[in-house]
């Protein structure tokens, strides 16, 4: 087989996917199967690119054959050996799941275990926590994306708790104003606490508490929009559309960083901090887990304790939460690449970005662990080195395999020939 494998994604249907041919997935799981038609009525939320076995890629020129079942015909070819010695498989197994989102509606506010907390709660309760693995996560923007990401600094905090009444009474006075009072002159330790204190009343408030207070909140952000300035107050409305009555119109709106990513952005999800998806396609990548706390925005089994007791309570700017490109030695030639490199083993993502013309061209040399690439833009034709190039078109995923030189030409006019590439490549 060759070492540039053409395969199919599998899309997810949830209920905050963007509906038929609006959503990206969509578009790219028809373009990439043609015999896949696009259901107008039906959400198309996730495309994974992958082995995970609730949804696992297919061969291109054969369906019935899974792309794991490939890698796990030849584990060391096809993972090269120094993953293949710390991700050990029997099943073909990749060490990262690759996706494409389109977003239409909030996911739910949540948080994932790092790698002794996952274990730990996998132990205790394995119906929620499937696995003992830690899921870190990066989100790399295709189009404007919106999402909540890290607690907001503390004295943003503050300001709205003293500005709006339902946040204050929500979290009760005594709390409120010892935050208020206490924050200036806080440690970096204190601060977290105090930030406890303030999310933990939001997060143990029963829901009938919390949506009283909730109704009073989106009325005031229509009879008194000022107080919390047009974002704001536009993304509570759209929220408790979503959502009504939700503890996330607190929790979230309220607390967290409100986000906005450019094309081409990318933001890094740490262990044990709060994150939600709003609106967008992004590229996601993730290590193989399905380790998930929730906290709000979820008609799903939310473990407040945990969540309460868990979270590390830093604070950070937006601009800071931002993962940001760096360069990428290793390609050649007229296309810009940049690579986004968290601070884990399980995967990096690299996009390749052609200006709109035709006969542009660049290589890759061989990275040293499996790689998924799926192109999101324009066209052209891709090749590893000594074998028949093949067709790229917006949908089209491959698998490569580790320690072969790729080579990419454009052939689109209109938009710039976009690919990204997951992969794994132990230092
Ligand atoms: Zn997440």
């Amino acid at each position: 087989m060759s070492s540039l494998i053409p395969i199919v994604g599998a899309a997810q249907n949830y209920a905050w996917g963007k509906y038929g041919s609006k959503s990206a997935v969509a578009q790219f799981s028809h373009s990439n199967d043609p015999s896949v038609s696009i259901d107008e009525t039906k959400p198309y939320a996730e495309l994974w690119m992958g082995t995970h076995a609730k949804a696992p890629a297919t061969l291109k020129d054969n369906r019935k054959k899974l792309l794991s079942d490939v890698i796990a015909s030849d584990p060391s070819k096809y993972l090269g050996s120094k993953v293949l010695s710390q991700y050990p498989t029997t099943n073909g197994g990749l060490p990262f799941l690759f996706k494409v989102l389109s977003i239409n509606k909030v996911l739910s506010i949540q948080a994932h275990p790092d790698k002794s907390l996952g274990a730990k709660l996998h132990v205790a309760d394995p119906s929620h926590y499937p696995d003992s693995n830690h899921k870190p996560e990066m989100a790399v923007a295709i189009t404007d994306f919106e999402a909540f990401c890290g607690f907001k600094p503390l004295p943003e905090i503050d300001v709205l708790l003293q500005k709006i009444p339902e946040f204050y009474q929500l979290v009760g006075a005594e709390v409120a104003q010892t935050f208020h009072d206490k924050i200036s002159s806080a440690s970096r330790e204190d601060g977290r606490r105090l930030l406890q204190s303030v999310f933990g009343k939001v997060m143990t408030a029963s829901p009938e508490t919390v949506a009283k207070y909730a109704k009073k909140m989106v009325a005031r952000t229509k009879s008194q929009p000022e107080l919390f300035g047009p974002v704001l107050a536009d993304l509570i409305q759209r929220l408790n559309s979503q959502f009504p009555d939700d503890v996330g119109l607190f929790c979230g709106c309220l607390m967290l960083n409100h986000c906005f990513l450019n094309p081409g952005e990318a933001m890094f999800l740490h262990a044990k901090e709060p994150h939600a998806y709003i609106s967008g396609n992004i590229m996601e990548c993730m290590a193989t887990s399905d380790n998930v706390i929730r906290a709000g925005f979820t008609p799903k089994f939310k473990d407040v304790d945990t969540l309460v007791s868990c979270l590390t309570y830093t604070t950070n700017p937006v601009e800071e939460q931002k993962q940001k490109p760096e360069d990428f030695a290793r390609g050649t030639g007229d296309a810009k690449f940049a690579l986004y490199n968290p601070p884990i083993d399980e995967f990096s993502v690299l996009q390749v970005k052609f200006e709109a013309r035709t006969g542009l061209s660049a290589h890759i040399a061989g990275i040293h662990g499996p790689s998924i690439v799926i192109v999101t833009d324009g066209s052209g034709e891709i090749a590893v080195k000594g074998e028949k190039s093949q067709k790229a078109e917006p949908g089209y995923i491959y698998f490569v395999a580790p320690d072969v030189e790729l080579s990419l030409s454009s052939s689109s006019s209109g938009s710039p020939f976009t690919l990204y590439r997951a992969f794994c490549e132990l230092e």
